[in-house]
């Protein structure tokens, strides 16, 4: 029997993807063998690594102008490759700080010897706001402004893309727990890159669209396996690639082009957030810390007024096929992550558990 997940990541994953990875899981594409044990370098893989890539540009609309790259070592890898390839040591580049995954972007762009200038800091809201429009300047001679568009952890989204504020400097975008979730402005992007472990397959995966002109800009001493002009040029395929994660993800561009693409996933997952939203904001039970303009349609933490009722909410909600809903240790609480593949109904049983443990217990 599978539950509802509501995991931040690893995620649920629609079904139909599993049932079909399952069903030529040891006969793949007739080759007698599984797509775990064939070569990456072999005319089967390199067409579905190519076909990963060709979905992506349908749904994203990216152009040729960007180079789209699957790398292992997940969103955190990139976190050490930005830096290594769009500064040197001692130059200054600028950081929207709107929750843990800012910080820690931050604070490894700090290891790598960049002037990290923090241009909007939302701490001391404890991660619940982002910065308005306008509010902010990019310093004079930055290589990038970066942000992330959805803080997973605070469940804080920016409503904006901040390419007036980036006055023509590239814009770098973490978007891990909200990739393909909703239509993208790729033009407005220099990087977009993330982990596949929430919208797009299993986790140890980037997927990067990176805008040419800022390839081949790496420091001297950047591990090839990092520089992403070399792995531009490898087709990804410097090293052995995580083939099954490029594989699944194959499975999942299809699952949400045959869904309707992007525009569909938006639709779907607005109306998902927003009755989870309602039904937290019509209750004097539950509440969501997070301004509203500023709340994700993919990670929805909220708290019980009684914090002594979580363990009895969360055993409660076990029982009910409702799984993973702890709240992340530093907000507490709970959290709900709405994913592309969350269904209707998983949101519509989490919203009827919540109504009769809040008539049964509060
Ligand atoms: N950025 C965001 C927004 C995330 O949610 C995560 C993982 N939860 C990461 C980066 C790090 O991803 P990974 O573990 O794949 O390195």
């Amino acid at each position: 029997m599978r539950v509802h997940n509501f995991s931040a990541g690893p995620a649920q994953l629609p079904l139909p993807v599993l049932e079909r990875a399952a069903s030529e899981l040891t006969d793949w594409r007739s080759s007698g063998m599984s797509v775990l044990e064939v070569s990456h370098r072999g005319k089967d893989f390199t067409a579905c690594a190519a076909d990963a890539e060709a979905t992506i540009r349908r749904l994203t609309g990216a152009s040729d102008d960007y180079a789209v790259l699957f790398l292992a070592g997940g969103a955190t890898g990139q976190f050490s490759a930005i830096p290594g390839n769009l500064t040197e040591r001692g130059d200054t580049a600028a950081f929207l700080n709107t929750g843990q995954w800012s910080a820690k972007a931050i604070k490894e762009a700090q290891r790598q010897g960049v002037d990290a200038v923090v241009v909007a800091d939302e701490a001391d809201s404890s991660y619940t706001t982002t910065p308005d429009a306008g509010s902010f300047t990019v310093p004079e001679g930055a290589r990038y402004l970066y942000y992330c568009a959805n803080e997973t952890i605070g469940g804080v989204a920016m409503p904006y893309v901040p390419t007036a504020e980036a006055a023509g400097v590239p814009i770098v975008a973490d978007v891990s727990s909200m990739y393909l979730s909703r239509p993208v402005d790729v033009d407005a992007f220099g990087v977009i890159f993330g982990g596949a472990q929430k919208n797009l397959g299993p986790a140890g995966m980037d997927i990067s669209l990176i805008r040419k002109d800022l390839l081949g800009r790496a420091r001297a001493d950047v591990p090839a396996i990092w520089d992403w002009k070399v792995m531009a040029e490898a087709d990804s395929m410097l090293n052995t690639p995580p083939t099954f994660s490029i594989y699944l993800l194959g499975l999942i561009l299809h699952w949400i082009e045959d869904s309707g693409g992007l525009a569909a996933m938006a639709e779907r997952n607005d109306a998902k957030a927003q009755r989870l939203y309602d039904a937290i904001d019509t209750s004097d039970f539950y509440s969501n810390p997070v301004e509203k303009r500023s709340r994700s349609a993919m990670n929805i933490p909220f708290t019980l007024a009684d914090p002594s009722l979580d363990t009895a909410f969360l055993a409660g909600a076990e029982d009910a096929g409702l799984t993973n809903l702890k709240g992340h240790r530093s907000v507490g609480g709970m959290r709900a992550s709405l994913y592309n593949a969350m269904t209707d109904d998983g949101v519509s049983a989490l919203i009827d558990y919540m109504a009769e443990f809040e008539r049964t217990r509060a």
